[in-house]
């Protein structure tokens, strides 16, 4: 078994305590049916303790009040997990933050993702572009078969680290990264496409609303869109000169952990499309952030692309419309409005 993984993923460390245990509330936590299966087996006593914290139409727990995990103790520890041990967690949590694919036989990615704050910090943080490496213990029982989508996994892994070599390229701005990066999948862009300022933010502006599942109003938006045109040159840039390798280090992440260019059932073209609109929707969101905090600090920031990517995660609305975006244009219009050179 081969797993590709950033070499982070073994330096990881559950810490419930320095996240307030942020996985186990404020969610719905499913219970898949082998994990159902094993509580069935034990005596009366500990299967009534398991079932009747769990909601069988919602096959999930029924969460505490407070939002907590039925299961969570005072010093934000799992009862499940000291009680019986890791093997009976259902599947969900013994993986998080782990995020798993199978590639191919015997191939599997791994990465982790940004909603367990513990994690967000050791790969936003390191400082150092994320390096990837081969293990051979996956630790993990929720795995996205992927092989159906990936024809060979020797070729996808290829072409997946050439494109993770271009958004690690520190003589180039983030922006020309971009750029290469869509080339490499098979844009073709024209030399002359001037960036469409007042397109780009109308079109984030659309994108946010949805995401946010805000209902807004055509004048709403609007002025969102005028907001973000008045700042967006100048906090941008100190978002890219103040967080370059956080930034650099979300990008790879994101790329490798959603198992782009293959993320999408459509060619990589597309699926890197969906991947760059993605990335300008955080940076319409950072900077109506630090507008409103009147500051983006590192803990802002990570804060926010901790919470987007969250977003992004559970925003069926704010997916659909980056994708209905990436679907409906031509290179030169998608260009225009999503590349600035
Ligand atoms: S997995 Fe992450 S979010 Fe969940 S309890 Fe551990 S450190 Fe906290």
């Amino acid at each position: 078994m081969k797993i590709f993984r950033p070499v982070y993923v073994k330096e990881f460390k559950c810490d419930g305590k320095a996240c307030g245990s942020r996985c186990c509330r404020d969610w719905r936590i499913l219970v898949d049916r082998d994990t159902q299966e094993k509580y069935l087996r034990l005596p009366a006593a500990a299967r009534e303790e398991f079932f009747s914290r769990f909601d069988e139409s919602a096959q999930a727990f029924k969460m505490q009040r407070s939002g907590a995990c039925p299961f969570l103790n005072e010093n934000f520890l799992c009862k499940l997990q000291i009680k019986r041990g890791e093997d009976f967690l259902p599947a969900i949590c013994q993986s998080f933050p782990r995020v798993t694919y199978k590639i191919g036989e015997e191939f599997f990615l791994q990465a982790m993702t940004l909603t367990c704050p513990v994690a967000a910090i050791l790969i936003l943080l390191r400082g150092e572009p994320l390096a990837f490496e081969i293990g051979e213990e996956l630790k993990t029982r929720q795995i996205f078969d992927f092989t159906k989508r990936i024809s060979s996994a020797e070729e996808f892994l290829t072409r997946q680290q050439a494109a993770i070599k271009i958004l690690q390229r520190r003589d180039l701005s983030i922006n020309r990264r971009l750029k290469l990066l869509c080339e490499f999948f098979g844009e073709k862009i024209s030399e002359d496409v001037d960036f469409d300022e007042e397109n780009h933010a109308a079109i984030l502006a659309e994108i946010f609303g949805e995401m946010y599942d805000a209902n807004l109003t055509v004048g709403k938006k609007n002025r969102l869109a005028e907001t973000y045109l008045a700042h967006r040159k100048n906090i941008l840039y100190q978002l890219r000169e103040n967080f370059s390798d956080v930034l650099e280090n979300y990008l790879v992440n994101e790329f490798f952990m959603r198992c782009y260019p293959c993320a999408f059932k459509a060619d990589e073209k597309f699926n890197c499309r969906v991947f760059v609109a993605t990335y300008r929707a955080i940076e319409f969101a950072a900077v109506l952030t630090a507008i409103s905090r009147a500051r983006l600090n590192v803990e802002d920031f990570l804060e926010l692309l901790c919470a987007l990517n969250d977003k992004m995660d559970h925003s069926r609305g704010g997916m659909e419309a980056i994708k209905n975006f990436a679907a409906l244009h031509d290179t030169d219009v998608f260009y225009s409005i999503m590349i600035e050179n």
